[in-house]
């Protein structure tokens, strides 16, 4: 078995739908961010690394050259000959629209590109660029647009100095569906004061708002930023690499079965990682999330559309216990930390 036995996979989806393996490439087009520059907010989000999208702090190369660079990585372990451009690092459509379009199409006339993936944060999409957008998905390109949302509690967005709330979320969000183009929202695990519940709760709200495909990542704490502060201080705790396995599954097992996951962890360098340190081993961790599905006997959308479960509410902490709400609604304080992890659950998910 494999894990996309259990889960439907953004990677599935493209050969079903293409009948070959398409991958992306993941590009830094220089593009800088409007919560670290002054226009929404000044420093970033707390946990935000500059370096954590250019390890080596160097000028990005340019889109050719991180094209030959991509094409050549990828081709020692598939023969994928078509990929998309993920533009990834920063905030993608923080510029003129007249510059993403000639950037956007720099990309797409590379012969092997069939499409574009567009990363950016949710108060940084005009209805323009939503129309920019649209028009290449009419010309038959593959079009996502990933919106980084990583909680739908205000509260926590707040904490992290993230510069929006989810009310910017939801506007663009719907704005992107009605126009036909797929949307990727991406979820953290671990962040401050949040435990199952949110994580629960923030799924919900993305589902009940429509979404077309999703990315999970655990928390990272990585060099020079605000929450590596917070860590050394002991006012955070990451999750364990189990914890983080656990809640996935929760989460995978929510998500009705039509939803694609285009990632359900992520890494950082190690170069910057200061914890947790099972963050640098991907495929750990995916092993990880495989095995425990496969102990649950479950799949993607086994229990989508239940009710509000609260399997593994161990949590990274934050000044102690937190109550927040998420639209309006107010939400359960969350559970005391748990000292130990489960021991069953470290056997099992190894
Ligand atoms: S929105 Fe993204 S690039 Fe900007 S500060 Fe936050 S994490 Fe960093």
């Amino acid at each position: 078995m494999a894990i996309s036995d259990y889960i439907h996979t953004f990677g599935q989806y493209l050969f079903a739908r293409h009948g070959e393996r398409i991958h992306k490439i993941a590009l830094d087009a220089g593009f800088t961010c409007p919560n670290r520059d002054g226009a929404k907010g000044i420093g970033g989000c707390t946990f935000c690394n500059n370096n954590s999208f250019n390890p080596n702090g160097s000028e990005p190369q340019t889109l050719e050259a991180q094209f030959d660079s991509g094409r050549r990585a990828i081709a020692k372990r598939t023969r994928a000959k078509k990929f998309i451009a993920y533009f990834q690092a920063y905030t993608n459509t923080y510029a003129d629209v007249a510059e993403l379009d000639a950037l956007y199409r720099q990309a797409l006339k590379q012969h092997d590109i069939v499409g574009l993936s567009v990363g950016t944060r949710p108060d940084c999409v005009s209805g323009e660029v939503l129309d920019l957008l649209a028009g290449y998905r009419e010309e038959g390109l593959i079009v996502w647009l990933e919106l980084g949302l990583q909680s739908a509690f205000d509260e926590t967005l707040r904490r992290v100095n993230r510069g929006h709330g989810l009310k910017e979320y939801r506007e663009v969000a719907a704005a992107a569906r009605q126009r036909g183009i797929s949307l990727c929202t991406h979820l953290i695990l671990g962040l401050p004061g949040e435990c199952g519940s949110h994580y629960h709760a923030s799924l919900d709200t993305v589902l009940d708002i429509g979404v077309d495909g999703l990315k999970l990542h655990p928390l990272h704490v990585v060099k020079h930023t605000v929450l590596a502060n917070q860590w050394r201080r002991g006012e955070y705790r990451p999750l364990q690499r189990e914890e983080y396995i656990l809640h996935a599954c929760d989460l995978i097992e929510r998500t009705p079965e039509h939803i694609m996951f285009h990632r359900v962890t992520g890494t950082a360098p190690k170069d910057i990682l200061l914890a947790p340190e099972w963050c640098s081993q991907k495929w750990n961790v995916l092993n990880g999330i495989e095995h425990e599905l496969a102990r649950r006997g479950t799949r993607q959308g086994r229990l989508a559309q239940g009710p509000l479960i609260k399997t593994s509410d161990s949590h990274a902490t934050f000044d102690g216990k937190t109550r927040i709400a998420v639209g309006g609604k107010s939400m359960a304080e969350c559970p005391v930390l748990i000292q130990n992890p489960v021991e069953e659950e470290i056997l099992y998910a190894t």
